[in-house]
């Protein structure tokens, strides 16, 4: 090779196959540099129709993004006027957090999903307790919105259920309202939204500033929407792969995670033969006993021969000494010790040699906490960097791990009494997010009595039987 081809393999390899664009500050975002050195190289190519779409997508936020002449005059124009009569020249998509880090990142890539959709520009509306986790996405701007956004505080804004109701009412399409607030929160019995359908894709397409909240992964009802189903498919041809191509194109750790996840990395995790990443999310810590959890993560874990029984000899001679880290992620810091002490005091049948990291113990989930968010996210992301994924079942936090580290995992069923029933996990046949609550019924208002054959390219998730996702 001459340089030029070195130099232009590392570039192709640094940019993801173009997924990324060229021509950032290396320094402002060195992850984007660096995470090459420590994931492996993804088998799923993103489609040249994918890549065009996102440097459309990248030109739009530049033009239209926060701070710049078109945004003020658009955000004046849409204040200004009460029905959608203002003409903007830009449309925005303002996404708004729900639930814990994990629930916001797989909505995150749904809304933007969305946004690339219907040509609007997504802003995040980020609190303290996540400033300073991920480098800015897009090229030459920020997705960041703005603390002075007229509509920061929500109030006096129509909502998308109260636009439904109207909906036949209405006189035409002007009257819609120029900004409207769609809650895609599931509610129990609650009436249908209908988002997956085209007469609401066809109002919403008119109103200049959606604001949205949702803490799903509701790109599945994007792909029902007949308007969206043919482009969705254009720019995925293998569509179990949308978390896993926007997920790594949008969240990139700051220089001050990033520290922090290759810093642990290379002292725990880089030597390895092997690294398993076990995910051990407790949704019920008072009344699920330690033990129950414990047994059923071993039942799983050495029935797959992911980890290997302890040997009663006091010694093994070392036929193989290969080592494989376990990386434990869990609130509560016993699961870690239980496992350590295990393969500390016996050796393993196998003669392998386990070594086991927690990196942090939360105790319990904290809300608008910059430092919990941060420590979720370097562990996510060091879980996404394993060989062998082990997650618990409707956790969207292993969602996130196993999206961008290309991984189907090992998903941990619920215990039933506490105690593990079998299969005590399954491999899962997909990388992506299971979207818990999908549309009940069709546009024409039937009930969707058989999912799998109106949407043949969905499936019920192995670990949410109400949840879908893509195959
Ligand atoms: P889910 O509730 O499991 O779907 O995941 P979420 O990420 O939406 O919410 C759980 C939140 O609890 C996380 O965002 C963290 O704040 C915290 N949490 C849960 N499990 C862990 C863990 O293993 N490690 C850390 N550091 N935090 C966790």
């Amino acid at each position: 090779f001459t340089s030029s081809t070195n130099d232009s393999i590392s570039d192709r390899i640094k940019l993801v196959d173009g997924l990324l664009a060229s021509g950032y500050d290396e320094a402002s975002c060195i992850s984007r540099v660096e995470s090459h050195l420590y994931r492996k190289v993804s088998p799923h190519k993103p489609s040249p129709y994918l890549i065009s779409k996102l440097r459309n997508y990248e030109e739009i936020h530049r033009r239209c993004g926060p701070y710049g002449r078109t945004y003020h005059r658009s955000m004046r124009n849409i204040a200004h006027s009460k029905k959608n009569g203002a003409t903007t020249m830009c449309k925005y998509l303002i996404w708004t957090p729900a639930n814990g880090l994990g629930n916001q990142m797989i909505s995150i890539v749904a809304t933007f999903l969305y946004a690339i959709l219907t040509d609007r520009v997504l802003l995040v509306k980020f609190g303290k307790d996540k400033h300073g986790l991920f480098c800015e996405p897009f090229l030459n701007s920020t997705w960041i919105l703005p603390i002075n956004f007229p509509f920061w505080n929500g109030k006096h804004i129509e909502t998308y259920e109260i636009m439904l109701k109207k909906e036949r009412a209405r006189n035409s399409k002007q009257d819609l309202p120029s900004v409207l607030f769609i809650n895609l929160q599931h509610k129990r019995n609650g009436p249908e939204k209908f988002f997956h359908c085209d007469h609401s894709q066809d109002l919403l397409r008119n109103v200049p500033l959606l604001i949205l909240q949702s803490d799903q992964y509701f790109v599945p009802s994007l792909i029902m929407t007949p308007f969206f189903n043919m482009e969705i498919t254009k720019m995925f041809p293998e569509k179990d792969t949308i978390f896993h191509h926007l997920g790594r194109y949008l969240f990139h750790p700051s220089n001050d995670t990033w520290r922090l996840i290759s810093r642990f990395y290379e002292a725990h995790l880089a030597k390895a033969n092997e690294r398993v990443g076990l995910q051990i999310r407790v949704f019920n810590p008072a009344s699920t006993p330690q033990q129950a959890i414990m047994d059923l993560v071993l039942n799983c874990t050495i029935e797959h021969k992911l980890l290997p029984e302890l040997s009663f000899q006091t010694s093994v001679s070392p036929k193989n000494q290969t080592v494989k880290v376990v990386l434990v992620t869990s609130l509560h810091p016993e699961y870690g010790h239980n496992l350590q002490n295990m393969y500390l005091k016996k050796p393993t049948v196998t003669g392998e040699i386990i070594h086991v990291y927690q990196p942090s113990h939360e105790e319990h989930q904290k809300f608008n906490d910059n430092m919990h968010n941060t420590k979720a996210w370097i562990e996510m992301y060091l879980l996404s960097l394993s060989d062998v994924l082990v997650t618990t079942s409707l956790s969207t936090f292993g969602y996130v791990a196993q999206g961008l580290g290309n991984l189907k995992p090992w998903l941990l069923y619920r215990l039933v009494k506490n105690k593990t029933h079998f299969p005590s996990c399954e491999r899962d046949f997909s990388l992506e997010p299971c979207f818990h609550t999908p549309p009940k019924h069709h546009c024409n208002g039937n009930p969707i009595k058989d999912y799998v054959s109106s949407f043949p390219y969905l499936r019920k998730c192995k670990d949410y039987g109400f949840g879908f996702k893509l195959v």
